[in-house]
């Protein structure tokens, strides 16, 4: 649950000559499901990246539930991020994955046991905990990408291109498990994909972006009707 204000944000890495995100301006509601669609390279992912706090912003505040956290380290800003290549650490078990952001976070080991074991439940994988994940499918390595995320209960989600590795079946399926979690968890999240059935069936509202700039904001019927 959170309410993410992004105030007129502006990007520019230090390597480049031009601006990579330019004049973002989003209110994000609590518990919305924003979806972030457009080209490769218009600025999807630096934008998210500087939500989570992996990218210095250059210009421009963004406001998690009233605080401007510009300069707030990732650690702590509550905020979970799930990526397309799961980032999953091959030498430790599903349960140790999913242990390990609250371990150095120093929760207590008992509550970590009970949260690992909540979470494995929702995504179903309580069968898989003692595994590691090489020896995973890839949507079993997504659930636990997803499920690494849950367990640190965070105030929103960010999900970029989160599906984008699985097969069409498996995607579809994993879409709706997405749904799903975002409706038992009552929680923001801010999704990347290029794949418009999956921003239509997700969203609350879609955020079309191109060369760095918003183009057009609305819900799924707003944005595919209104072209
Ligand atoms: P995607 O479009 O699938 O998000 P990219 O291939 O654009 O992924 O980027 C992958 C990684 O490379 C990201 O971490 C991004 O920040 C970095 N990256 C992308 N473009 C550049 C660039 N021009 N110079 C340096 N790093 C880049
Ligand atoms: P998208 O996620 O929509 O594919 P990105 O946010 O990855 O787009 O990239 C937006 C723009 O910023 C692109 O022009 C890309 O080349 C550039 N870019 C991304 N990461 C870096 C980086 N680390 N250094 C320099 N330029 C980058």
């Amino acid at each position: 649950m959170a309410e993410i204000k992004l105030n007129h944000i502006y990007k520019k890495y230090d390597n480049a000559d031009k601006y990579s995100v330019t004049d973002f301006n989003l209110d994000i509601a609590d518990n919305e499901f924003i979806v972030f669609v457009g080209p490769s390279g218009c600025g999807k992912s630096t934008t998210l990246r500087m939500i989570a706090g992996l990218e210095d912003i250059t210009q421009g505040d963004l406001i998690i539930d009233g605080q401007v956290v510009n300069d707030l380290a990732p650690k702590t800003r509550d905020i979970a991020m799930v990526f397309q290549n799961y980032a999953l650490y091959p030498h430790m078990t599903v349960a140790e994955n999913m242990a390990f952001g609250l371990k150095l976070r120093k929760v207590d080991k008992a509550e970590i046991n009970s949260r690992v074991q909540d979470a494995a439940e929702l995504l179903q994988i309580t069968d898989l905990l003692e595994r590691k994940p090489a020896a995973l499918s890839g949507g079993q390595r997504q659930r636990v990408a997803l499920g690494r995320a849950v367990v640190r209960q965070p105030k929103a989600f960010l999900m970029d291109e989160p599906l984008s590795n699985l097969d069409a079946k498996l995607r579809v399926h994993m879409r709706s498990e997405i749904a799903k979690l975002h409706k038992r968890l009552n929680t923001t999240i801010i999704y990347v994909t290029h794949d418009q059935t999956e921003a239509m069936t997700l969203a609350d509202r879609i955020v079309i972006m191109n060369a760095g700039e918003i183009q057009q904001v609305g819900t799924p019927l707003e944005v595919y009707n209104n072209p």
